[in-house]
């Protein structure tokens, strides 16, 4: 981090407005290092709260703008135009905007789900590469260092071979009609704004897309997928969803995806399990990974400590012991999406664009867990074929 001789990307939003669930940590995320500079908004479906929003911010008037094709039209025409935008907005907009900020040669941070299905992900796909744009995509859990630990042990073969994998999102909050009263739960519940699912996207492609880092050698061969409508209204989205894989290598996956799991606070929790030993992460303390070696003794591996593997100490903000939390995960990954784009602006030192993170391809990824786990529940819980 040190000693770059940078100048801050020049930064958008669309969405994430006043009183939006995930907006704030897109910014504190995006401004923590000063890689990145709000300059200009989009801010909300209503124009002149959005508006005002963006002067509360302490954005130039004219550039908090009403609506996000405005925004790229008049950043285009600017030579200190916004040169990346971030989308926080209901999933059923991702496509349109990532396409157009595309087209408008921009760099992308899209929320999950990228889109609805996997024809539109391709086609993003091909036009971040057509127009040399980083597209990335906010599985905020992924920057926990912890998950760089298990990654590592697992490619030291700590755990000697894998064979089982147990995921799980699985959060209480939606385990009444909530959405009744919160207009943030209610979009989520409705195909339109939603896409083919609730919770398999909202939840269940975070852990799948932890499991996809810690272990990039398995491809998933085939899926079955059970999915209910607690709350009947919700119909015929899911608010509970029991996923099996089974990976080309034999090993299994289980994944709970859940907004019902009464009493639970998150529940996103990942276990693999090896011939040897097996780890457990757990978002709710994600500065620990328990390390269970078959016949001794649990180890809870704490973050920020010398026996951790390099890769598990690259993000370190402060020594051990002290929590990080979420708002430090999302800045590890709004850091590598910076160095990334800093890439393609031929800034970055050496080696510091290598760094991973979720890019269209994982968003591609999510989208097509999500189209395969429908098309097993909707086919009456059947194995597929994973295409
Ligand atoms: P929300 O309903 O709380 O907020 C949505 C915001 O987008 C509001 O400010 C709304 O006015 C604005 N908006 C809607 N349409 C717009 C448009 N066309 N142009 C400009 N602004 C528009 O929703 P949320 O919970 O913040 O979710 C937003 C997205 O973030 C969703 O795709 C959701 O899946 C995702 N999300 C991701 C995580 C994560 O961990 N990565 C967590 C929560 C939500």
């Amino acid at each position: 981090m040190s000693g770059l001789k940078r100048k801050p990307i020049r930064w958008g939003m669309v969405g994430g407005g006043r009183g939006s669930q995930i907006g704030y940590i897109h910014r504190s995320a995006a401004l923590r290092d000063s890689i990145f500079e709000l300059v200009a908004g989009a801010f909300d479906i209503d124009p002149e709260r959005g508006r005002a929003f963006g002067v509360e911010l302490g954005l130039d008037e004219a550039r908090s703008y009403p609506d996000y094709l405005a925004m790229f039209a008049a950043e285009a025409k600017r030579v200190d135009g916004i040169e990346a935008v971030s989308i926080a907005t209901p999933n059923n907009t991702h496509f349109a905007i990532c396409k157009a900020a595309l087209e408008h040669d921009l760099h992308v941070i899209c929320e999950k789900p990228l889109c609805f299905t996997v024809a539109e992900a391709k086609e993003l796909k091909a036009l971040s590469q057509a127009r040399n744009r980083i597209v990335g995509v906010t599985y905020g859990y992924a920057g926990h260092q912890m998950i760089e630990q298990a990654r590592a042990m697992v490619k030291n073969g700590d755990l000697g071979e894998i064979r089982i994998v147990n995921l799980q999102f699985a959060h209480g909050f939606h385990s009444e009609a909530v959405e009744e009263l919160n207009p943030s739960t209610r979009w989520r519940v409705d195909p339109k704004f939603a896409g083919p699912s609730y919770v398999l996207g909202d939840v269940g492609t975070h852990p799948l897309y932890i499991s996809e880092v810690i272990l990039p050698h398995l491809k998933i061969k085939r899926l079955m997928c059970t999915r209910q409508s607690f709350v009947k209204s919700r119909a015929p989205l899911e608010d509970n969803a029991v996923t099996l894989m089974e990976y080309d290598n034999g090993a299994l996956a289980t994944v709970w995806s859940s907004a019902v799991n009464a009493g639970s606070m998150h529940g996103q929790k990942v276990r693999i399990v090896g011939s040897k030993a097996s780890v457990e992460w757990w978002d709710e303390r994600p500065n620990q990974l328990s390390y269970e070696i078959q016949g001794e003794p649990v180890r809870i591996l704490e973050r920020g400590m010398d026996y951790l593997y390099p890769e598990a100490r690259i993000d370190d903000r402060i020594g051990g012991g002290h929590p990080e939390g979420l708002f430090e995960a999302w800045a590890n990954l709004y850091r590598r999406f910076g160095f990334a784009i800093d890439g393609q602006r031929g800034l970055a030192p050496a080696g510091m664009e290598e760094l991973g993170f979720p890019d269209v391809h994982a968003g591609l990824e999510g989208v097509r867990w999500v189209e395969n786990c429908v098309r097993s529940a909707d086919a009456g819980a059947i194995w597929v074929d994973y295409e």
